[in-house]
Protein backbone atom coordinates (compact mmCIF):
# COMPACT_ATOMS: atom_id res chain seq x y z
CA UNK A 1 0.00 0.00 0.00
CA UNK A 2 1.15 3.30 1.07
CA UNK A 3 4.30 3.12 2.69
CA UNK A 4 4.61 2.10 6.61
CA UNK A 5 2.91 5.10 8.24
CA UNK A 6 -0.17 4.32 6.63
CA UNK A 7 0.76 0.48 7.63
CA UNK A 8 1.49 1.61 11.26
CA UNK A 9 -2.04 3.29 11.30
CA UNK A 10 -3.75 0.63 10.22
CA UNK A 11 -2.25 -1.88 12.57
CA UNK A 12 -3.18 0.67 15.25
CA UNK A 13 -6.83 1.07 14.31
CA UNK A 14 -6.85 -2.80 13.78
CA UNK A 15 -6.41 -3.57 17.39
CA UNK A 16 -9.55 -1.47 18.72
CA UNK A 17 -12.23 -3.38 19.78
CA UNK A 18 -14.90 -3.79 16.62
CA UNK A 19 -12.00 -3.20 13.80
CA UNK A 20 -10.82 -6.01 12.37
CA UNK A 21 -7.95 -5.57 9.27
CA UNK A 22 -10.96 -4.32 6.99
CA UNK A 23 -12.76 -1.82 9.02
CA UNK A 24 -9.13 -0.72 10.05
CA UNK A 25 -8.09 0.49 6.43
CA UNK A 26 -11.50 1.60 5.82
CA UNK A 27 -11.31 3.77 8.90
CA UNK A 28 -7.20 5.03 7.93
CA UNK A 29 -8.60 6.06 4.36
CA UNK A 30 -11.42 8.43 5.29
CA UNK A 31 -9.14 9.73 7.95
CA UNK A 32 -6.62 10.20 5.46
CA UNK A 33 -8.49 11.79 3.03
CA UNK A 34 -10.04 14.35 5.48
CA UNK A 35 -6.42 15.33 7.45
CA UNK A 36 -8.14 18.67 8.93
CA UNK A 37 -11.45 17.68 9.67
CA UNK A 38 -11.25 14.06 10.78
CA UNK A 39 -7.29 13.67 11.13
CA UNK A 40 -5.63 16.61 13.27
CA UNK A 41 -8.60 16.61 15.06
CA UNK A 42 -8.82 13.31 16.11
CA UNK A 43 -4.92 13.01 16.89
CA UNK A 44 -5.42 16.27 19.00
CA UNK A 45 -8.08 14.29 21.34
CA UNK A 46 -6.24 11.01 21.37
CA UNK A 47 -3.16 13.20 22.80
CA UNK A 48 -5.86 15.06 24.94
CA UNK A 49 -7.18 12.33 26.62
CA UNK A 50 -4.38 10.40 26.93
CA UNK A 51 -3.08 13.40 29.22
CA UNK A 52 -6.22 14.26 31.24
CA UNK A 53 -7.91 11.00 31.78
CA UNK A 54 -7.12 8.83 34.89
CA UNK A 55 -8.64 6.68 37.80
CA UNK A 56 -10.63 8.09 40.12
CA UNK A 57 -8.77 7.16 43.44
CA UNK A 58 -12.14 6.27 45.02
CA UNK A 59 -14.75 4.44 42.58
CA UNK A 60 -12.22 3.63 39.48
CA UNK A 61 -13.65 5.44 37.05
CA UNK A 62 -12.02 7.13 34.29
CA UNK A 63 -12.31 11.31 34.44
CA UNK A 64 -10.57 13.76 33.87
CA UNK A 65 -10.82 15.52 37.46
CA UNK A 66 -10.17 13.11 40.71
CA UNK A 67 -12.62 12.67 42.74
CA UNK A 68 -14.79 11.99 38.99
CA UNK A 69 -17.92 14.02 38.04
CA UNK A 70 -20.01 11.38 39.67
CA UNK A 71 -17.63 11.44 43.33
CA UNK A 72 -17.49 14.84 43.34
CA UNK A 73 -21.50 15.45 42.41
CA UNK A 74 -22.86 16.78 45.48
CA UNK A 75 -26.89 15.32 44.04
CA UNK A 76 -25.72 11.65 43.76
CA UNK A 77 -27.17 9.48 46.77
CA UNK A 78 -24.32 8.39 48.48
CA UNK A 79 -25.99 5.77 50.40
CA UNK A 80 -26.04 3.78 47.83
CA UNK A 81 -22.90 2.18 45.53
CA UNK A 82 -23.53 -0.06 42.65
CA UNK A 83 -20.49 -2.13 42.19
CA UNK A 84 -19.63 -3.19 38.90
CA UNK A 85 -17.01 -5.39 36.68
CA UNK A 86 -15.54 -2.51 34.59
CA UNK A 87 -15.97 1.48 33.29
CA UNK A 88 -17.50 0.08 30.31
CA UNK A 89 -20.31 -1.26 32.28
CA UNK A 90 -20.43 2.11 34.81
CA UNK A 91 -21.13 3.96 31.67
CA UNK A 92 -24.19 1.86 30.32
CA UNK A 93 -25.88 2.48 33.67
CA UNK A 94 -25.11 6.26 33.28
CA UNK A 95 -26.34 6.31 29.78
CA UNK A 96 -29.58 4.50 30.97
CA UNK A 97 -30.11 7.19 33.98
CA UNK A 98 -30.59 3.69 36.03
CA UNK A 99 -28.85 5.10 39.13
CA UNK A 100 -28.60 8.06 41.44
CA UNK A 101 -25.93 6.51 43.69
CA UNK A 102 -22.49 6.24 43.62
CA UNK A 103 -20.32 3.15 41.95
CA UNK A 104 -17.37 0.97 42.30
CA UNK A 105 -15.43 -0.04 39.62
CA UNK A 106 -14.20 -3.80 40.59
CA UNK A 107 -11.74 -4.16 37.44
CA UNK A 108 -12.47 -7.76 36.93
CA UNK A 109 -14.61 -11.26 38.08
CA UNK A 110 -13.09 -13.82 40.05
CA UNK A 111 -11.98 -16.43 36.90
CA UNK A 112 -9.96 -19.34 37.93
CA UNK A 113 -9.11 -19.91 34.13
CA UNK A 114 -8.14 -16.46 33.69
CA UNK A 115 -5.86 -16.54 36.54
CA UNK A 116 -7.82 -13.27 38.04
CA UNK A 117 -8.17 -14.13 42.05
CA UNK A 118 -9.34 -11.87 45.04
CA UNK A 119 -5.82 -10.49 45.04
CA UNK A 120 -6.70 -8.65 41.55
CA UNK A 121 -9.51 -7.07 42.86
CA UNK A 122 -10.21 -3.23 43.54
CA UNK A 123 -12.00 -4.53 46.84
CA UNK A 124 -9.64 -2.86 49.28
CA UNK A 125 -11.10 0.45 48.94
CA UNK A 126 -14.24 -0.77 48.87
CA UNK A 127 -14.12 -1.82 52.17
CA UNK A 128 -13.15 1.19 53.47
CA UNK A 129 -15.79 3.15 51.88
CA UNK A 130 -18.23 1.34 54.37
CA UNK A 131 -16.57 1.89 56.95
CA UNK A 132 -17.91 5.38 58.24
CA UNK A 133 -21.17 4.41 58.04
CA UNK A 134 -22.69 6.77 55.69
CA UNK A 135 -23.45 3.89 52.70
CA UNK A 136 -26.33 1.64 53.12
CA UNK A 137 -26.89 -0.53 50.60
CA UNK A 138 -24.08 -2.29 48.10
CA UNK A 139 -25.54 -3.31 44.68
CA UNK A 140 -23.43 -6.18 43.00
CA UNK A 141 -24.45 -5.48 39.31
CA UNK A 142 -21.99 -8.08 37.82
CA UNK A 143 -22.50 -9.84 34.61
CA UNK A 144 -24.36 -13.06 34.20
CA UNK A 145 -21.89 -15.32 33.66
CA UNK A 146 -20.71 -17.87 35.71
CA UNK A 147 -17.52 -15.89 36.95
CA UNK A 148 -20.00 -12.82 37.43
CA UNK A 149 -22.25 -15.00 39.60
CA UNK A 150 -19.26 -16.95 41.61
CA UNK A 151 -18.12 -13.03 42.47
CA UNK A 152 -21.35 -11.94 43.88
CA UNK A 153 -21.15 -15.06 45.91
CA UNK A 154 -18.01 -14.68 47.02
CA UNK A 155 -18.53 -10.54 47.43
CA UNK A 156 -22.00 -10.89 49.04
CA UNK A 157 -20.05 -13.17 52.07
CA UNK A 158 -17.23 -10.72 52.22
CA UNK A 159 -19.42 -7.72 52.37
CA UNK A 160 -22.15 -9.86 55.14
CA UNK A 161 -19.89 -8.19 58.00
CA UNK A 162 -19.97 -4.69 56.63
CA UNK A 163 -23.07 -3.35 58.02
CA UNK A 164 -24.84 -2.51 54.65
CA UNK A 165 -27.30 -4.35 52.74
CA UNK A 166 -26.05 -6.17 49.53
CA UNK A 167 -28.17 -6.89 46.90
CA UNK A 168 -27.50 -7.97 43.49
CA UNK A 169 -29.49 -6.90 40.15
CA UNK A 170 -32.15 -9.23 38.98
CA UNK A 171 -31.39 -11.06 35.70
CA UNK A 172 -33.42 -9.94 33.20
CA UNK A 173 -30.04 -10.04 31.52
CA UNK A 174 -29.36 -13.05 29.54
CA UNK A 175 -27.61 -15.81 30.37
CA UNK A 176 -23.47 -15.24 29.63
CA UNK A 177 -24.62 -11.31 29.22
CA UNK A 178 -22.26 -8.79 29.94
CA UNK A 179 -24.15 -5.88 31.63
CA UNK A 180 -22.60 -3.43 29.09
CA UNK A 181 -24.36 -4.51 26.20
CA UNK A 182 -27.80 -4.66 27.50
CA UNK A 183 -30.27 -2.01 26.17
CA UNK A 184 -31.12 1.40 28.87
CA UNK A 185 -34.49 -0.34 29.46
CA UNK A 186 -33.36 -3.92 30.55
CA UNK A 187 -31.10 -2.17 32.47
CA UNK A 188 -33.02 0.08 34.11
CA UNK A 189 -35.56 -2.94 35.10
CA UNK A 190 -32.49 -4.83 35.99
CA UNK A 191 -31.27 -2.28 38.40
CA UNK A 192 -34.99 -1.42 40.11
CA UNK A 193 -35.85 -5.36 40.54
CA UNK A 194 -32.94 -6.00 42.74
CA UNK A 195 -32.90 -8.39 45.30
CA UNK A 196 -31.13 -9.60 48.43
CA UNK A 197 -27.46 -11.25 47.41
ZN1 LIG B 1 -15.16 8.36 41.33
Amino acid sequence: MGGPEIDRLVGLLAKLPGLGPRSARRAALKLLQQPDTRMLPLAQALVEAAKAVKHCHICGNLDAQDPCTICADPNRDRSLICVVEGVGDLWAIERAGAHRGLYHVLGGVLSPLGGIGPEDLNLGPLLTRLADGTVTEVILALGATVDGAATVHWLSERLAGAGVAVSRVAHGVPMGGALEVLDDGTLSTALRARRPA
